[in-house]
């Protein structure tokens, strides 16, 4: 069956990128027999030039037709005087909302070959494989009711809701043990239970989950512990999952302890299981057009791709595999070079990664 995926290439150093994990994805398709087909569209401040939106209807009615999206990046100087409205990170943040895309997938990998990049002794992240899946359309970002207002006294208070219900945690309980089961086979749930009555009830909601998925070992820790246990001794976790505000938190500490951010690919899941997978960082105006940025976050976001959303666990490992070796090789885009390495451009790095994917 024919599986769609649409290519947002989007702002900024997103087109360059995107070209090689497109490269990438059009040899898995062929190597694999995958029978994905795909097209492109608008999105961000390029769309805006273009349409006067962010988010054009048609680049819309695609993405809901899609099996997957694959983004590049979005935003840039040229539009940080528009109006809220018409952002280019509206864009974003409209594809997230209307397709429901409640589950964010981020990894912390660490290649061993790049273990110098941390901030962390090298014999503590080396080999570093986590998987933080953050619920992202609930909790205290969105809860209601919130806001500033004056008290009788005339002192000003800020307040804000901390809010799940139970089918909000059932689905991102799913989303951890459904990709757990794609790796290590455990989930660490991470609460404040000892305080916050929301997170006592979702980890009785993860418990319930925890019985569908038997071959998934579950385990629970309070979020301040979980943010020491990350900078002291991260490889104990296989996948860690939590709610918006400490996964936004964690998932950025567990980023950086992996020191190259060129690097981490995410994804963005809904019920269905269906997609938006991006690269962590953002458009880099700063270097756009002049042919070095790394491309290997948004190959590595294929390979999400194809693992989450369209079931090709194959092609996905091949090409991980093939990343791997061509850092194994010396291969370097100009921010994770060192010395003893060969820094190449961004095309030059995707040839490698396809070379060492037909090897
Ligand atoms: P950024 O991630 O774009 O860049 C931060 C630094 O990292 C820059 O020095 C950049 O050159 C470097 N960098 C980032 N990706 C790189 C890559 N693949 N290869 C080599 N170097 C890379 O963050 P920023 O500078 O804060 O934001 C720039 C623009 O991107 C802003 O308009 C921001 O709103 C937007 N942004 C978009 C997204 C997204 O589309 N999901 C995410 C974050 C930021």
């Amino acid at each position: 069956m024919t599986k769609k995926v649409l290519v947002l290439p989007g702002d900024g150093i997103g087109p360059e990128i995107v070209e090689q994990a497109v490269r990438v994805l059009d040899a898995v398709n062929d190597t694999f027999s995958l029978g994905i087909e795909h097209e492109s569209a608008l999105v961000g401040g390029s769309a805006y030039d273009e349409t006067g939106s962010p988010l054009p209807e048609a680049t819309l009615a695609k993405a809901k037709a899609a099996d997957a999206i694959l983004l590049g990046a979005v935003g840039g100087p040229k539009w940080d005087g528009l109006d809220m409205a018409v952002r280019p990170e509206k864009g974003l943040l409209g594809l997230r909302s209307n397709l429901e895309l409640f589950s964010n997938l981020r990894p912390a990998i660490l290649y061993p070959q790049l273990a110098d990049a941390s901030s962390l002794k090298p014999e503590i992240v080396a080999g570093l494989d986590i998987l933080i899946v953050r619920e992202l359309t609930g909790g205290i970002y969105f809860g209601q009711p919130r806001g500033i207002r004056t008290l009788e006294n005339g002192e000003r208070e800020g307040f804000n809701t901390y809010v799940y219900s139970e089918s909000e945690i059932r689905r991102i309980a799913r989303s951890a043990f459904d990709a757990a089961r794609q790796r290590g086979k455990r989930v660490c749930s991470i609460d404040k239970s000892n305080v916050l009555e929301v997170t006592v009830l979702w980890k009785e909601v993860m418990e319930e989950v925890a019985k569908e998925y038997p071959d998934v070992e579950l385990t629970h820790m309070l979020v301040d512990n979980a943010a020491m246990q990350l900078v002291r001794a991260p490889k104990q976790f296989d996948v860690m999952v939590t709610g918006n505000m400490f996964g936004d938190i964690l998932s950025d500490a567990a980023a950086m302890l992996t020191g190259s951010i060129g690097m981490l690919p995410s994804a963005s899941l809904n019920a269905e299981g269906r997609g938006m997978y991006e690269p962590c960082h953002g458009s880099a105006p700063d270097i756009a057009g002049q042919g070095i940025a790394n491309p290997l976050a948004t190959i590595l976001s294929v390979a999400m791709m194809l693992r989450y959303s369209l079931a090709a666990k194959s092609a996905a490992d091949a090409i991980e595999a093939a990343v791997s070796k061509v850092l194994d090789q010396g291969l370097r885009t100009s921010d994770i070079t060192s010395e003893g390495c060969t820094t190449v451009s961004t095309q030059a790095m995707g040839d490698a990664v396809l070379a060492a994917l037909k090897a």
